[in-house]
């Protein structure tokens, strides 16, 4: 096994059950950290424990919902002692203009993937401030966070704000060494993507139109978004906070 760039620490992460936050929980198991998956899906949730094996606690909590994040907080200090990292990665996606968008999606989406990871952010920060011992929050946003990508006004929206997150608690925590950073992936084929393709009047004709879309003619794969990941939270680029990293194949770069 090559180095452990993760070794000791502890990493919480959200949307651990599926799709990138998956992925991200293996890589950084790999690694040598500890993980602690927080999802609303019991069922995937132990899906990723038994592949993953030793080193892993799950948590089924809804994320909108201060007391379950709080107190799953609580017990990832007692389970493991402290937390190092943070991966915000639970998101969920709809379509819609502004028109087209119900004030009741507009809000479930906003509730999901913005005050989700703002108060997971607040509890992790928190205990990263008790134990004084710096820290890494990575934030999963989406190239639909810097363009407007037609038909889907609150997602966009939603990730355009967990960029400002990051970048509002960079420069708050800066000085107790806890740097926060972001994540924008392009277009990856996981559950929420498969999910559109075959939600899509047309499948095969979706799957093309999602695959050609930008420079490098193909879609992510949750490692490459993973790679990222691990770069913000291991101790390899202590300056960078307030980062915002796209992997999107070159489609914001146009
Ligand atoms: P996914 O649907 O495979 O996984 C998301 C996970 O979040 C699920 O396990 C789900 O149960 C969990 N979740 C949803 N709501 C929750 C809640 N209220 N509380 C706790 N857990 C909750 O999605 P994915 O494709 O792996 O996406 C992960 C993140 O990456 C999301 O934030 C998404 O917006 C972002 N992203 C994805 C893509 C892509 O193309 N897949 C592109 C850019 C950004």
């Amino acid at each position: 096994m090559g180095e452990l760039r993760l070794n000791g620490k502890v990493a919480a992460i959200t949307g651990g059950g599926s799709g990138i936050g998956r992925e991200v929980a293996l890589l950084f198991r790999q690694n040598g950290a500890s993980v602690a998956l927080l999802d609303r899906d019991l069922e995937k949730l132990n899906q990723v424990k038994e592949e993953i094996g030793a080193g892993t606690e799950v948590f089924c909590v809804d994320i909108t919902d201060e007391a379950d994040v709080q107190a799953a907080f609580s017990k990832i200090k007692a389970a493991f002692g402290k937390v190092d990292i943070l991966v915000n990665c639970a998101g969920i996606f709809a379509p819609g203009t502004a028109t087209e968008t119900d004030f009741a999606q507009w809000k479930k989406i906003m509730a999901v993937n913005l005050d989700g990871a703002f108060l997971c952010s607040k509890y992790a920060a928190a205990a990263m401030l008790a134990a004084q011992n710096g820290g890494a929050i990575i934030n999963i946003a989406s190239e639909a966070g810097l363009a407007a990508i037609g038909g889907q006004v609150a997602y966009n929206v939603s990730k355009a704000a967990m960029i400002s997150l990051s970048q509002c608690m960079a420069v708050d925590y800066a000085l107790d060494h806890i740097r926060v950073n972001c994540v924008c992936p392009g277009r990856v084929l996981t559950p929420l993507v498969q999910h559109i393709i075959d939600t899509a009047e047309n499948p095969a004709e979706t799957l093309r139109e999602l695959s050609s879309d930008r420079p490098v003619m193909r879609m992510g794969n949750p490692l490459d978004i993973a790679y990222a990941c691990l770069h913000f939270a291991d101790d390899s680029m202590p300056y960078a906070t307030g980062a915002v990293l796209s992997v999107d194949g070159g489609y914001t770069a146009r």
